[in-house]
């Protein structure tokens, strides 16, 4: 699926607007999120506009895979001892980029359950 030019993250994986890319292949951008809540938060976007995670899935099981193991990826090189991936889906989770995009937090404790 198209890119959506009024998108900020397909902004993002298209260069218009910057942001600290940690990762990049042809399915998958990863960047460290503005506005961090841990030591690592990174936030992995396919490089197709779909707005929720959802969508993702039913769209391409296999891409929303290629998410969670770039996350894996990620998590092993900094060495996290522990660490959290999530989607938030639909405002009453507290999403507000509707671009899907999986959260990977760690480098401190982290408490369950989140608000
Ligand atoms: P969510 O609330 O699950 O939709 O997550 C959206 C995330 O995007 C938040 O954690 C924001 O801090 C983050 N965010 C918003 N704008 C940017 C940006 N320009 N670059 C990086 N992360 C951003
Ligand atoms: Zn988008």
């Amino acid at each position: 699926m198209a890119l959506d030019s009024q998108c900020l993250f397909c902004r993002i994986i298209l260069g218009e607007i910057p942001a600290d890319i940690v990762l990049r292949n042809d399915n998958v951008v990863a960047f460290n999120d503005i506005n961090p809540q841990a030591p690592t938060h990174v936030l992995l976007v396919p490089t197709l506009h779909v707005e929720n995670a959802a969508e993702l899935a039913q769209l391409s099981p296999t891409i929303t895979a290629e998410l969670f193991s770039a996350a894996a990826e990620i998590a092993t090189q900094r060495g996290l001892s522990g660490h959290r991936t999530l989607f938030n889906t639909g405002a009453d989770a507290g999403q507000s980029v509707f671009h899907a995009h999986l959260h990977l937090l760690g480098g401190r404790a982290l408490a369950w359950p989140p608000g």
